[in-house]
């Protein structure tokens, strides 16, 4: 299978369908929200360091990311592609990663983005830190984390576009998170020459 980045804001449902994804086609997922969580549980150093960003809704310095997703992808096992969520966030972390891949023959394969309206990120945010308690879905740390995806990450989307491999999937015309998926297995099987255009 081709790689895989799923791309959009915070709330907008990258690790729902990165697992479904993984799961349906038996790819690897690295979320790098939940690499940096399991170090701040587990109390390392760069759990340390994360934790200050994290809270505050800002993103970790792109060389410090850069390295934690380099050396994740290369413990994965190759050749099954790889969804990468969460990840990248920036320009320079798009060209890192570009970069990355290429140094290993391999390629980013395609991008998919998720639009979904801010009122139902907020609602979705609020609601899953009544179910996970997640200590950045508070109101005033999600307006932050929204900021941030518009002035840093949201750009990128151009940047894909450029590459030829951005695909969108608009919360506002599929409506449910089963007509979301259906358009998204689609698109991969596309993408991946198991369905032909109809
Ligand atoms: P997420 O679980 O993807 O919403 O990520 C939670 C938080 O982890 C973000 O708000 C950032 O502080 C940090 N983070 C996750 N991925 C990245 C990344 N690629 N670059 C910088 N910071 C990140």
């Amino acid at each position: 299978m081709k790689n895989i980045i799923i791309f959009g804001a915070p709330g907008s449902g990258k690790g729902t369908y990165s697992d479904e994804i993984a799961k349906r086609y038996n790819m690897g997922h690295i979320s790098t929200g939940d690499v940096l969580r399991a170090e701040i549980k587990n109390g390392t150093e760069l759990g340390l360091v994360a934790k200050g960003y994290i809270d505050n809704g800002q993103l970790i310095p792109d060389a410090l990311m850069i390295d934690i997703l380099a050396s994740k992808y290369d413990s994965l096992p190759q050749g099954q592609g790889v969804i990468f969520d969460g990840f990248p966030r920036t320009i320079a972390q798009a060209e890192a990663l570009k970069k990355m891949l290429a140094d290993r023959g391999h390629d980013m394969g395609m991008m998919i983005e998720l639009i979904v309206p801010e009122d139902v990120l907020m609602f979705r945010l609020l609601r899953r830190a009544g179910l996970e308690g997640r200590a950045d879905d508070n109101e005033e740390t999600i307006r932050k984390r929204f900021e941030v995806y518009h002035s840093q990450t949201e750009p990128l989307s151009r940047w894909f576009e450029a590459e030829g491999i951005r695909h969108t999937f608009d919360w506002g015309i599929l409506l449910t998170k089963e007509g979301m998926i259906e358009a998204i297995f689609e698109a991969i099987e596309r993408e991946n020459g198991l369905k032909t255009d109809k």
